[in-house]
């Protein structure tokens, strides 16, 4: 059976198998649109925009995703990147042998089939990668389904998973590029400007991404678009944005709006996905209905959970 590794010792640096990946963010990120890349250079020569990413290898646990501070220089971490992986590939897998397949049939039951091998097996890699918030770990990452070294069985899905997670990345890059852009990190601002420049940030993001979604990459721009936002819920349990964030739901479903999805489209049922996990790992009920005729009618089902776990009565 053909197996492939695309580890090169000379180009990729970091510990987790995400290292494999990180041209290819580079490359989708530049190439957006067709001249971004010279608003980029406009943006260093002109404006302050530090070149180059801060790319943060420890061998830590999860403190943080991405951001862009005062001086300029955008800021990623290998361990939230392979945490986001995982969650791609959970999303994608699970999506697509334990939700899509029973929601059309009628036969969804509100609950995850654990029995399907490869569901098995996306589970298992999506709690490694949520441990990473606990604990740091490497090797343990090379024995489940990741980027660097897999089997022609598997080719497909981590494939797939890799377009979504290096959209996702670009959807994040453009974000925090974003707060330069718009001379977020040069005011003092309040919280509900704060609040406000996110959701900004959000929409500049996707209004760039959207440009791709006729192109071969448009369905991984949709779903990592989605992962992105919805990676963020996982740092707690409390589903809110703090001082500086709006809270995740409201950014997630104001970009959905924007999607012009039909009741059928896989990218609801994906962000329903990510509830589903969050509430599993943080051992919170979800009442979901055991009958649901489309993705959209689940995804209205679990914000009404999201909102009773905000505003418990
Ligand atoms: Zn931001």
């Amino acid at each position: 059976m053909n197996s492939y590794d695309t580890y090169n010792p000379l180009t990729h640096k970091g510990y987790l198998p995400i290292r494999v990946l990180e041209y290819n963010i580079i490359d989708w990120f530049e190439k957006v649109k067709p001249d971004f890349l010279d608003d980029l250079k406009y943006e260093v020569e002109n404006s302050g925009l530090n070149a180059g990413i801060k790319y943060h290898i420890e061998k830590s646990k999860i403190t943080s995703s991405s951001y862009i501070d005062r001086n300029k220089s955008i800021h990623l971490y290998e361990t939230y990147n392979q945490f986001l992986w995982t969650l791609c590939y959970a999303l994608m897998v699970i999506f697509d042998k334990s939700i899509k397949l029973p929601v059309l049939m009628k036969t969804f039951s509100g609950r995850i089939n654990v029995e399907d091998i490869f569901v098995k097996r996306a589970i298992a890699v999506f709690q490694t990668g949520v441990s990473l918030y606990k604990d740091y770990s490497d090797t343990v990452f090379y024995e489940l389904p990741n980027p660097e070294k897999y089997a022609e069985f598997e080719k497909l899905y981590i494939e797939k998973t890799n377009s979504i997670y290096v959209a996702a990345l670009t959807f994040i890059l453009i974000h925090e590029y974003s707060h330069h852009y718009f001379g977020h990190l040069d005011q003092v601002s309040s919280k509900d400007q704060l609040k406000k420049d996110e959701f900004n940030s959000d929409d500049y993001a996707f209004g760039l991404i959207k440009q791709n979604f006729g192109s071969e990459k448009g369905w991984s721009f949709r779903v990592g678009v989605i992962a992105a936002l919805t990676s963020i819920i996982f740092f707690d349990n409390s589903l809110e944005g703090g001082n500086e964030h709006p809270d995740p739901d409201e950014r997630l479903s104001k970009i959905l709006s924007q999607m012009e999805l039909n009741d059928l489209s896989d990218e609801s049922g994906i962000a329903t996905l990510s509830f589903i996990l969050w509430s599993i790992h943080y051992n919170i009920q979800f009442e979901l209905p055991k009958e649901v005729s489309c993705f959209k009618e689940l995804y209205e089902k679990i914000l009404v959970n999201v909102a009773a776990i905000k505003r418990p009565s």
